[in-house]
């Protein structure tokens, strides 16, 4: 078992924005696109903490979705301000919202991760045992 002393209360949640083991930093923790592993490859600390986990990274690809659509919409709005082409502006945001879940969902696990470990520390029974 192997586990980096975080720098900041938030290292944690920095780490996993980047798409890295919340709990040590190290990459390699993406099985595919949308799923990460059982647990990190380098420190063993096991992802799925409880039953329903994954229902927290729903709430972040879900805050993910309004981030980007608002800065689609927003942005458009004041790159072409006043004459604002609402109609692509809007078709292209309905389109934005369901390619964004699809692309993302890896992600935002690995975000939900480092959330929960910077109010909730990793605990020494989350960690798989080795295997010899
Ligand atoms: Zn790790």
């Amino acid at each position: 078992m192997q586990q980096s002393p975080p720098r900041s209360r938030i290292t944690p949640l920095v780490r996993g924005l980047r798409g890295r083991c919340p709990n040590c930093g190290s990459r390699g923790i993406f099985a595919s696109l949308n799923e990460l592993h059982e647990s990190c490859p380098t420190c063993r600390f096991s992802f799925v903490r409880e039953e329903g986990y994954w229902v927290g990274a729903m709430t972040v690809i879900f805050a993910l979705v309004l981030i980007f659509f608002g800065l689609w919409f927003i942005g458009g709005m004041l790159l072409t301000w006043p004459d604002v082409p609402w109609n692509p502006l809007l078709y292209g945001g309905l389109v934005l919202n369901g390619i964004v879940p699809f692309l993302l969902y890896g992600w935002s696990k690995s975000i939900w991760v480092g959330l929960d470990l910077t109010f909730f520390p990793a605990r020494l029974e989350e960690f798989r045992p080795a295997e010899d």
